[in-house]
């Protein structure tokens, strides 16, 4: 399959990658129907975030399950669905508070060994802890999918936000750490 990699600064190339598949019994694979480029996939472009020359990158996809471990009891093949920009395994004390960003088994795509968002496909470790199913027909809805991919972190980081802080309608507050 193709995946972008990036090799330093300013140098992203789109290259033939090994297809996934599952490695773990808890692994889905997915084949990436949208995916996009977040702020943060910016500062490893611009050099400001560092990266090892090889890594993939993007974290920010929605995708049809193509196949699942014997472990994977929530999602079928078939199923459409958005993968937040981590994985976790959804059982540890951190993912039951909503905390799945300090989860110990959980990692970020495109880290060293795993596929990124930016490919034809991802092994998605942990895939009931980690992926959200989306009703099926709006896979096909052509004009939805940009909204759709918003879920995967611009929308689910300001709802933790809102939800962490307590606001309420009405509330003044003020947005400190806007990203990009
Ligand atoms: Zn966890």
């Amino acid at each position: 399959m193709r995946a972008t990699v990036i090799h330093g600064p300013h140098d992203i190339r789109i290259e033939e990658a090994p297809d996934p598949v599952v490695r773990n019994a808890t692994d889905a694979v997915v084949r990436v129907v949208s995916a996009c480029i977040c702020g943060s996939d910016l500062w490893a472009y611009r050099g400001v975030a560092s990266r090892t020359a090889g890594q993939r990158i993007g974290h920010e996809f929605l995708g049809i399950v193509e196949a699942v471990g014997s472990e994977v009891r929530d999602l079928r093949p078939g199923d459409f669905v958005v993968a937040p920009f981590v994985w976790s395994d959804g059982t540890c004390d951190y993912c039951r508070e909503g905390l799945q960003t300090s989860c110990p088994q959980g990692g970020f795509w495109g880290e060293v060994g795993s596929d990124g968002g930016q490919g034809e496909a991802v092994r998605v470790p942990f895939a009931d802890g980690t992926l959200v199913k989306l009703p099926k027909e709006t896979a096909d809805e052509e004009k939805l999918l940009p909204s759709l991919l918003a879920l995967s972190d611009v929308m689910s980081t300001g709802h933790h936000a809102a939800l962490a802080a307590r606001v309420r309608p009405g509330a003044t507050v003020a947005v400190v750490g806007d990203g990009a």
